[in-house]
């Protein structure tokens, strides 16, 4: 079945004793066991729940994975990766990494004794140099955020697989209905899906998925060891919004791109960072591995004056954290989502203080040029008057 119908039927064949064609919200903690030694495959909520049981067969289907655990945000998917390893243990992960990734990486996974080297992932014989013994796994974003770097997925699921390390992918930005990591070799997906998948701005949420038998039991026992589970109600609203997935990830492309067109030829924008523009240098590897592009891009301007009135003047577009909903979010990523990352690695990435990262919802493209486009006037006369 095309991924357009999976997604569209989520959860509606289902439901065995009504027929409901939404699955319910199964809102119960216990459940009855019909006699000793048996279950009828639900116990306790944290181990297991019928409506998160729905998503995250789901979840696996979509992925291409053998078992999907839903968490209660994408951090929570993190910690519960996280926890595969032991003290002494290392990993090699990507440079322009999602802060809060960051965050969790080296201000707690280093109490525990686990440490990260982060690198170009694109660089092999740079991530050869910096493997050891202890290293258990390659942890990469594709592409990163808010730089837009691609990384061949194919090329280091195999390195990792020739050293025996696990391959995880962070998929937020692209999703299964643009890309398929497990397809390409990697061993683990994990999702913000607080992000695209859930697509609203109203639901927090995380999503693992693992390929292969033993990694699945293992995941199974840390996520119920762990705990850091989605509820049931917020795990309807995720199938909720996954049903349309397919429909806003071509709007968000086609939005994305229309705008990172506009915005590359307007005389205040010195760069826009978009992997659907040819001149991008992941262009060709993008297109190899991912049947689209997400609906996020980064521009930097000329001058970084123009950032403080442009975030004033936008009124269609919010000066907002987080990506991936329909509504259109602008955010300053060197202030807001990286500020956990030390100045000199955002400085060696680029993200410095002329860059702004815009999330582009599905309005209609014309409407959010023309929010930009005044923004953008008002903060050249002011700068212009202050000359
Ligand atoms: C938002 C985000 C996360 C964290 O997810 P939450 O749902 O906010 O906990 C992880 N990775 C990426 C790429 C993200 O965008």
């Amino acid at each position: 079945m095309k991924i357009e119908s999976q997604l569209a039927q989520i959860g509606s064949i289902k439901e065995p004793v009504t027929g409901a064609v939404n699955f319910p919200i199964y809102q119960a903690t216990a459940f009855r066991h019909p006699k000793l030694g048996e279950s009828t495959g639900f116990d306790y909520a944290r181990t297991k729940s019928p409506t998160r049981s729905v998503l995250e067969e789901a979840a696996a289907q979509l992925e291409a994975g053998d078992a999907a655990f839903a968490c209660s945000s994408g951090m929570a998917a993190l910690q519960t990766i996280f926890a595969l390893f032991s003290q002494g243990d290392h990993l090699i992960v990507s440079l322009d990494l999602y802060g809060g990734t960051y965050r969790l990486l080296e201000r707690i996974m280093t109490r525990f004794g686990v440490t990260a080297s982060y690198v170009d992932t694109n660089d092999i014989d740079a991530m050869s140099e910096l493997c050891t013994p202890n290293t258990k796994a390659v942890l990469i974003e594709t592409p990163t955020n808010p730089l837009m770097m691609i990384t061949d997925i194919e090329r280091v699921a195999s390195w990792a697989k020739a050293r025996g390390l696990l391959t995880i992918v962070d998929n937020t930005l692209l999703t299964p209905f643009f890309q398929r990591p497990l397809e390409l070799g990697c061993d683990i997906v994990i999702h913000s899906a607080t992000k695209y998948l859930g697509g609203h701005n109203d639901v927090l949420a995380g999503l693992i998925v693992t390929k292969g038998k033993e990694l699945s039991a293992e995941m199974a026992f840390l996520h119920n060891s762990i705990g850091a589970v989605l509820g049931p109600q917020d795990s309807y609203l995720l199938m909720r919004g996954m049903k349309t997935l397919a429909l806003r990830m071509e709007r968000h492309q086609y939005n994305a791109t229309t705008i990172a067109n506009y915005l590359l030829k307007h005389e205040s924008v010195e760069e826009v960072y978009y992997p659907a523009l040819p001149h991008h240098p992941g262009h060709e590897i993008q297109n190899k591995q991912s049947s689209g592009n997400t609906g996020i891009f980064s521009f930097r301007l000329k001058d970084a004056r123009y950032v403080e009135p442009i975030l004033r003047h936008i009124k269609l577009i919010a000066f907002a954290e987080s990506l991936g909903g329909v509504e259109s979010l602008m955010t300053y990523p060197a202030v807001q989502t990286h500020a956990d990352i030390p100045l000199e690695i955002r400085q060696a990435i680029g993200v410095d203080d002329r860059l702004l990262r815009f999330s582009v919802g599905i309005e209609h493209a014309d409407d959010l040029i023309a929010d930009l486009e005044q923004a953008l006037a008002a903060a050249k006369r002011e700068i212009g008057e202050e000359l």
